[in-house]
């Protein structure tokens, strides 16, 4: 195998090792944001629980108050009408009886007043307990969601510093000035590094490559990079890989992690 090749080679395996590390990252950063909408969720259910409760225990507090009226007012009523037994003469008994009628009516008042009240708890009641019911089944869901979240965390940040170590081990084996170059562009492009070019596009950016700059690669003597994209490319028929992670680097097929990501 030419130098030229073996570097390629090189590289698609650091590539390979760096894809991997993309995929993690990128689950990593995605995970929050899946549970992001559940969070929201049970902030709102948790707000219109404590609403709701507020709400109840006010007017808990005037039902209470104006039991306490009423049981009063009953008071007075009773000893207006027994007043009204002694009065003397007509005038007084007049007067007395009007306190008694408008004492009562005050009271009639109160009573509808008791009943509304009585409805309006009844509906609080029962909407606190859709608010409750409501709050617990999404922090349910929240505290379950956290715990898987927490775990496939924890799976991931190990499986990097495997994947850290890897890297390390890969990196020894390329080139100094090459491993420059790969490592200058990963810094400041997009992922990936380095694509293979088929039929003459590279498969970083899709765009074809000039037909002289084709020619050059097709030698196969030096390390190209594609005069659209500045990646690093290498002609597909020079070199192929077929692994799930190759191809996922040649395009960005590469976001979901693949299946039996487990087995490795
Ligand atoms: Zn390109």
């Amino acid at each position: 195998m030419s130098l030229y090749l073996k570097q390629i080679e090189q590289l698609v395996e650091l590539q390979k090792v760096d894809d991997h590390i993309h995929l993690i990252r990128k689950d990593l950063s995605d995970a929050p944001k899946e549970i992001e909408h559940l969070r929201h969720e049970f902030a709102q259910a948790e707000e219109e629980r404590a609403r709701v409760l507020d709400k109840l225990e006010h007017l808990r507090e005037q039902e209470k108050r104006l039991n306490v009226d009423i049981e009063d007012d009953a008071t007075r009523i009773k000893k207006s009408k027994s007043k009204l037994m002694m009065v003397g003469n007509s005038k007084e008994y007049q007067a007395m009886m009007r306190e008694v009628d408008s004492l009562e009516k005050m009271n009639r008042d109160r009573e509808e007043e008791r009943q509304l009240m009585t409805e309006e708890l009844e509906r609080q009641t029962s909407a606190y307990e859709e608010a409750d019911e409501r709050y617990n089944k999404f922090k349910a869901e929240l505290d379950d969601k956290e715990t898987g979240l927490n775990a496939r965390v924890e799976k991931s940040q190990r499986e990097l510093k495997g994947l850290d170590d890897k890297r390390r081990d890969t990196i020894k084996l390329v080139p100094l000035p090459v491993l420059s170059r790969y490592e200058f562009i990963r810094e400041r492009l997009a992922y990936p590094v380095i694509v293979p070019v088929c039929a003459g596009v590279c498969s970083g950016c899709n765009i074809a490559i000039p037909p002289q700059g084709f020619i050059e690669l097709q030698k196969g003597k030096q390390i190209l990079s594609c005069p659209n994209c500045q990646r690093l490319i290498y002609w597909s028929e020079h070199f192929t890989d077929t692994s799930p992670s190759s191809r996922a680097a040649a395009g960005e097929a590469a976001e979901t992690p693949e299946a039996g990501d487990d087995d490795e």
